[in-house]
């Protein structure tokens, strides 16, 4: 890609569609010119294969720790980018980190619907309000007019199984409760705070990856993660501030609500 060098933050990196999508920003979303990967446990066993590609590009990828499920490491997490970042300000932040749990409606514990919910809403929640300064930094400190992600942007990786509309076809398959609900809850956290911050130019989008072969999504899976990625780096880059508030998948079409 052309244009400015941007700084990308991406969570839950360490492994599954996090690590591809590290792996393919330094290929074509070029240029990046500071890369967020981050993950819950950096010197851990799970975080060897980004370890290895940071040791590759040392000047462009930092390791840091977050746990989105820990608001102390979101706010540590966002003062280090903040002190990297400086004046040219946080440009893309894509919410990936993400639980599945499968639980059927009369088997679902309210510590599953917790912990789910602490994963995948009340994290991307507290990330976007503790990277909100330095998304505006970059919103600002941008020429370019309207939304984009190459001006400020926060992605989160959502579901298909989160559209109300598609539980009719979906659900006597796999019906993943506090799955379902925990990523509902993202997708209307992703339209307020789009409406909320359409102010400040910082466009916010929902993404389904498809059915990809990660620990996740299985090996019965249909796409593999590069197939996933590349679908869902170029919708990235497709993305306008018609797409705010949006819901695609990788192929970039739309999903409904
Ligand atoms: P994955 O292979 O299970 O990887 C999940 C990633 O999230 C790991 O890096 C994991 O880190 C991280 N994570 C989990 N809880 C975290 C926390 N509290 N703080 C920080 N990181 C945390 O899953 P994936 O397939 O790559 O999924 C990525 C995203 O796509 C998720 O949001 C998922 O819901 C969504 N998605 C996937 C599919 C699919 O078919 N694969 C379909 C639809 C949507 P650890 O290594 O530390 O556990």
């Amino acid at each position: 890609m052309a244009g400015q060098a941007v700084n990308v933050l991406i969570t839950g990196a360490n492994r599954g569609l996090g690590l591809e999508m590290v792996k393919q920003m330094l290929e074509t979303y070029r240029p990046v010119k500071k890369l967020f990967a981050c993950c819950r446990d950096p010197d851990g066993p799970r975080a060897e294969a980004l370890r290895t590609l940071a040791k590759k590009h040392p000047d462009v990828i930092s390791i840091v720790r977050l746990d989105a499920a820990d608001l102390c490491s979101i706010k540590q997490c966002a003062q280090q980018v903040g002190a990297l970042v400086g004046t040219g300000g946080l440009n893309l932040l894509i919410n990936n980190a993400g639980l599945l749990c499968k639980s059927a409606l009369q088997e679902t514990s309210p510590e599953e619907m917790q912990n789910s919910f602490t994963t995948n809403v009340v994290g991307p929640l507290n990330i976007i309000q503790e990277f909100l300064p330095h998304l505006r930094t970059a919103a600002k400190g941008s020429k370019m007019p309207g939304m984009s992600c190459r001006k400020a942007a926060v992605v989160s990786i959502s579901s298909v199984l989160a559209s109300m509309q598609c539980v009719k076809d979906s659900y006597s398959i796999f019906s993943a409760i506090p799955y379902r609900i925990s990523k509902a809850g993202l997708n209307m956290l992703t339209v307020c705070a789009a409406e909320e911050l359409k102010k400040d130019e910082i466009l916010f989008s929902v993404l389904h990856p498809g059915w990809v072969r990660t620990d996740m999504g299985g090996e019965e899976a249909e796409i593999d993660a590069p197939e996933s990625v590349q679908g869902m780096l170029r919708v990235m880059t497709s993305l306008t501030e018609k797409q705010n508030a949006g819901f695609l998948d990788y192929k970039g079409h739309t999903v409904p609500w």
